[in-house]
């Protein structure tokens, strides 16, 4: 039976039954990219047939989704701050809760004319690449390690801001002959090691390297201010995303680095997210 009602609410079981919460969201979204048959359509027409190309395509589509495989992966993209990123196995998916890093860098770098800006860790660029959207007269630096991840991020800024320039690099290892930053954002890697495999099933397919922040989960964090806070300018802005418990010890590891108004910003969740510090001295042009 090829009518669309039919197959759909097979699908919809199937990954009920897989432990899929919103199955039959994620149902009409695979139909909606591979198919083009949105959710309206479907509904308004549930004699539809579909082809027999069409079914074997999404039957694979929720096999693989079964399996566990992010859905993220199998749509090829997923949405942050308003905007489409390409997205695909190598590359960190969005996070909502990155959002507040942006927001949080937005505002800081109000009233600063054309500011220059790296994104450390930029996995598929949304944090480097949301903010050159959102302040078109900013310079944003993209530096990424993986070379699978830098493509899926040259893709994205070539899509939304091909002015954003790519360098890849180890952060940890180069500053890439960047300074005068006005602000350094990074989203690093910092699940603890052993932490790593009691993360839910879908995180498990994404790239260890986006997630593994060493033993204690803080390496990132004590090797990004020791290398970067020499590329900022004075009175610079460095501004990390952090895991729900980790506030209190990043806090002591950026003070003990010298930046200075450091403070903690939460999520919507009520969860600390993010970590903001100033390298000392004024910013030109403020006045104390
Ligand atoms: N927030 C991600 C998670 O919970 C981790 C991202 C990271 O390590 N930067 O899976």
């Amino acid at each position: 039976m090829n009518r669309l009602e039919n197959r759909f609410s097979t699908w919809r079981q199937r990954l009920n039954r897989a432990g899929i919460t919103n199955a039959a969201n994620e149902v009409d979204l695979l139909l909606e990219t591979y198919c083009g048959i949105s959710k309206t359509m479907r509904l308004t027409h549930p004699d539809l047939l579909l082809t027999e190309d069409q079914i074997g395509q999404i039957q694979r589509l929720i096999a693989r989704r079964e399996a566990g495989e992010p859905l993220q992966y199998l749509l090829g993209c997923w949405f942050f701050y308003g905007r489409r990123f390409w997205v695909g196995p190598g590359v960190l998916i969005p996070r909502a809760d990155t959002e507040i890093l942006v927001e949080q860098a937005l505002a800081q770098l109000q009233g600063i004319p054309s500011p220059r800006v790296a994104d450390l860790c930029a996995g598929s660029g949304c944090v480097g690449i949301t903010v050159a959207c959102e302040r078109p007269d900013a310079q944003v630096f993209l530096l990424e390690v993986s070379s699978q991840a830098a493509a899926y991020c040259k893709k994205n800024k070539e899509e939304w801001a091909p002015r954003c320039q790519m360098i890849q690099a180890d952060v940890l290892c180069t500053t890439a002959g960047l300074e005068g930053l006005d602000a350094v954002l990074a989203n690093p890697p910092y699940i603890p090691t052993g932490d790593l495999t009691h993360l839910q099933q879908e995180v498990q397919w994404e790239p260890r390297l986006a997630l593994d922040g060493s033993e204690d989960g803080l390496s990132f964090y004590r090797q990004i201010p020791l290398l970067w806070n020499e590329a900022l300018k004075p009175g610079g802005l460095l501004a990390v995303e952090i895991g729900f418990d980790q506030a209190q010890a990043v806090c002591a590891i950026f003070q003990s680095c010298g930046l200075v108004q450091v403070r903690t910003v939460q999520d919507y969740g009520g969860n600390d997210r993010v970590v903001l510090g100033r390298t000392p001295g004024l910013a030109p042009g403020q006045i104390e």
